[in-house]
């Protein structure tokens, strides 16, 4: 028993760590955001909603400035500030707006918002137990090799996730009339801002995968289509 107590503190830990970052993160969200009113956004998410069956798609501004989307577990999808901002001085169209909200819808119908939720915050007590559990046993080097087992897992799982969002996506978007080109050309904006940074990306891009990956995946997705 005694040998198992360190154990199972970092188990404990680790959980009640995760429910307290999850708890955190919903309230968060719902003290920083409002739904979003914007008639033209609101005319081409409708048609989304009309294409999926549904009255509406919920979407909310997130009052932060880093561009971003993000979809919460119960099917909300979040914009931030500053993406939208981007939109109404033009430098990014409703349809590219509403290209990010279909990959955000994605990850909602694929059961990925649970896990990403998991990833926002379980990700920091998986690396807290691992290490407390690692620097037992291999004192100094365990702490290391916890973040990069945390780190390597957490990529791996969006990667694909990533992937499956624009599948998603690309079906939707023709679906309902707006066609995959809205994606692409989001893509390559947001990889164009990127360079004009000093390669600083804007955090969507950062944590999805390579923008010319994932526009040649859509350019197969089509062509597969095509010939179907
Ligand atoms: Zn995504």
């Amino acid at each position: 028993m005694l040998r198992l107590t360190p154990i199972l503190l970092a188990v404990l830990y680790a959980l009640v760590f995760y429910r307290f970052s999850v708890w955190r993160t919903h309230r968060e969200l719902d003290q920083r955001s409002t739904e979003l009113a914007d008639p033209e956004l609101k005319r081409l998410t409708d048609r989304l909603a009309a294409a999926l069956d549904l009255a509406r798609v919920p979407v909310y501004i997130y009052e932060i400035d880093p561009v971003n989307g993000l979809a919460a577990p119960d099917g909300r999808i979040f914009i931030t500030r500053g993406f939208y901002r981007k939109f109404r001085n033009g430098e990014v169209t409703g349809e590219e707006m509403a290209s990010v909200i279909a990959h955000e819808l994605g990850h909602v119908a694929l059961g990925h918002a649970r896990r990403r939720m998991i990833d926002f915050s379980g990700q920091n007590a998986m690396r807290t137990a691992l290490a407390m559990l690692l620097g037992r046993f291999i004192p100094f080097v365990g702490v290391w090799i916890a973040n990069g087992l945390t780190t390597l897992l957490a990529a791996r799982l969006s990667r694909a996730d990533e992937y499956e969002a624009d599948e998603y996506a690309a079906a939707l978007l023709t679906k309902a009339g707006i066609g995959t080109e809205p994606q692409k050309s989001l893509f390559r904006k947001l990889e164009a801002l990127t360079q004009s940074r000093a390669g600083v990306a804007p955090a969507w891009l950062l944590s999805h995968p390579k923008t010319n990956e994932r526009i040649a995946a859509l350019e197969a997705l089509e062509n597969r289509w095509n010939r179907g």
